[in-house]
């Protein structure tokens, strides 16, 4: 009786095996960087593209990190990528969040001054990967001009791929995007009281 329900499952496995064989061969290798974005409500999407910086670091790729917001913070991958800085090009450009800033005309000078600095990155072709960190939220709040920013990020040298985070991305960008996430949020700590923490949320 077991052994007709193990040689079912083998058989089945063999099937399973070949379709997902064929899937593969199917597809292609991508003939450049891709453009990636981590949006939603939901805590995940920075995380998300560091852990994704840690794989590409894994297999020697080249990569840089500019952060758009988080300016005056200390926070747990500032200081790791400070520490390596050979490994890693970290610009942080922000001022901090808006309502510490409190003067828009700052920040929309420090989002200039973040992109012209985040093109560079894009076009050099001296990167595999690009974290483009909040750049969604300085969009949101209109620092940028989003056409300017879509053509910066399509114009990207072909080696780069890049990943932009933050919530309420743009749907100019969503749409010439290659990978779009939207992290849902079902449940929060901060909901219930609890502050954020370290070495989980900064
Ligand atoms: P993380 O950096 O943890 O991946 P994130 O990039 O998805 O978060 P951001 O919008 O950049 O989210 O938020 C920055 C901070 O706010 C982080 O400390 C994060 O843990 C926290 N956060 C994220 N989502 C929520 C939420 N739904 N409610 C409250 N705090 C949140
Ligand atoms: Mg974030």
């Amino acid at each position: 009786m077991s052994d007709d329900i193990n040689e079912e499952h083998r058989k089945k496995m063999v099937k399973l095996k070949e379709e997902q064989r064929a899937k593969v061969k199917e597809k292609k290798k991508a003939e450049r960087g891709l453009l990636m974005v981590h949006t939603g409500d939901g805590k995940g999407k920075s995380t998300a593209a560091y852990g994704t910086l840690l794989r590409a670091l894994g297999w020697g790729h080249d990569v840089a990190v500019l952060q758009y917001v988080k300016g005056n913070w200390k926070t747990g991958e500032k200081e790791f990528f400070k520490r390596f800085p050979e490994l890693v090009r970290l610009e942080v450009m922000g001022e901090g969040f808006t309502w510490e800033t409190q003067d828009r005309e700052r920040d929309i000078e420090a989002a200039r001054k973040a992109w012209e600095v985040s093109k560079e990155m894009l076009n050099c072709g001296d990167y595999d990967l690009v974290v483009l960190d909040e750049l969604n939220i300085v969009l949101r709040n209109d620092y940028l001009d989003v056409e300017e920013v879509k053509e910066g990020l399509l114009a990207r040298h072909p080696r780069t791929t890049v990943i932009v985070t933050g919530r309420n991305a743009k749907q100019e960008i969503i749409d010439v995007a290659d990978l779009v996430t939207s992290m849902e949020m079902v449940r929060h700590p901060f909901e219930n009281g609890i502050k954020a923490a370290r070495g989980i949320d900064f």
